[in-house]
């Protein structure tokens, strides 16, 4: 028997609770992990407090991410002891996920631990610092550059805001953050960013075409923040599009396309071939070292979910949470 957070649907909606299975109730994927460590992602959120549309079957284990250690493999490329990591690929949506002490899972989208990232670390990144590296090299097989101009990044204290800064900055670029916290400037400094500048002035309506001011954009948000920033992208531009914090309408004009040639690049995490998986994880732990992954994370207990779910969905947790599954 294991612990479980398990969402079973009843006659009055989606019910999130704490349960004791064993592994009966688990889908049968050819590899077996014992969990060490999972996380808060904005999408676990929503799954644990029923609100959106996240699981695609009940009764379901939610929790997109999981580190562990494999105990069962029946496919020749893990072996009983080796530690990995898997993101999104349907965990925690579409087959039971991390929020337990064990997961049965598919061997085609895990990843081995990158040295020298801890498996803890490896869950301080998670979907949203994996989803981050993955913007980050759309941008640059864009073409972009550090001389070409500043770099723009929405929903600056979330985990994938946070980890975005600090990937740009390490490679050379001179990082903006847009925050709707200004307290957190400090915090957003001591990442990478030069300069923090208010949500609110990214709210106001856009004209189809504004002062360039950006070579390129990191946006979580959506809604009428993208509209911005897509109105402010300088000549041959890109934006790489992740996220809907703020909203997930879009209402723009073709102008900074057809006058401008910016690129919107979007950017989906969860359906990534292998190869890409394994480069972009590489690329993370050779980019960002243990004293970051301390500064942008938290460890909360497998009990603490619900509310740790809550405080992220009301915008106020800053960075990113780890979940040790195994203690309370
Ligand atoms: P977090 O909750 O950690 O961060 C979101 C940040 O957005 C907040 O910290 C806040 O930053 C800002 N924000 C929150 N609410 C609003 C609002 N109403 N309007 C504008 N800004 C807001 O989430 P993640 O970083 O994990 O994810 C960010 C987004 O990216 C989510 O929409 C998530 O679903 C999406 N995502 C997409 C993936 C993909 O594959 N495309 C993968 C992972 C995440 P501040 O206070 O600094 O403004």
């Amino acid at each position: 028997m294991f612990n479980a957070l398990v969402v079973e649907q009843t006659d009055t909606g989606p019910v999130c609770e704490f349960k004791r299975w064993n592994s009966s109730h688990l889908p049968n994927h050819p590899v077996l992990i014992k969990v060490a460590y999972s996380s808060l992602n904005y999408k676990d959120a929503l799954a644990v407090t029923a609100r959106g549309k996240i699981l695609r079957r009940y009764p379901m284990i939610p929790g997109i991410d999981l580190a562990g250690t494999v105990v069962e493999s029946s496919e020749s490329e893990y072996q009983t002891g080796d530690t990995v990591i898997l993101c999104g690929a349907g965990l925690g949506e579409d087959y039971c996920g991390g929020y337990a002490q064990f997961a049965s899972v598919p061997a085609a989208p895990l990843v081995q631990l990158p040295e020298p990232m801890s498996i803890e670390e490896a869950m301080a990144c998670g979907t949203a610092g994996f989803t981050a590296m993955l913007a980050v090299l759309a941008l640059l097989d864009a073409g972009l550059k550090p001389d070409r101009g500043k770099v723009i990044v929405s929903g600056a204290s979330g985990g994938l805001g946070g980890i975005a800064i600090a990937i740009l900055h390490h490679l050379g670029f001179d990082v903006t953050a847009i925050s709707g916290r200004p307290q957190n400037g400090d915090y957003l400094k001591q990442l990478g960013a030069a300069e923090t500048l208010s949500r609110d002035e990214f709210l106001q309506p856009a004209k189809p075409l504004e002062a360039q001011r950006w070579a390129g954009a990191i946006d979580t948000v959506g809604g009428p923040l993208l509209a911005k920033l897509l109105s402010q992208v300088q000549y041959g531009g890109a934006v790489a599009s992740c996220g809907l914090a703020g909203g997930h309408e879009l209402n723009t004009t073709v102008m900074p396309f057809i006058l401008r040639g910016i690129k919107l690049l979007g950017i989906n995490s969860t359906y990534i071939e292998h190869e890409q998986r394994e480069r972009a994880w590489q690329k993370i732990a050779e980019t960002l070292d243990h004293a970051f992954w301390n500064r942008i994370s938290q460890t909360i207990g497998f009990r603490e979910i619900p509310t740790y779910a809550e405080k992220l969905l009301a915008g106020e947790i800053r960075g990113r949470i780890i979940v040790d599954v195994n203690s309370d």
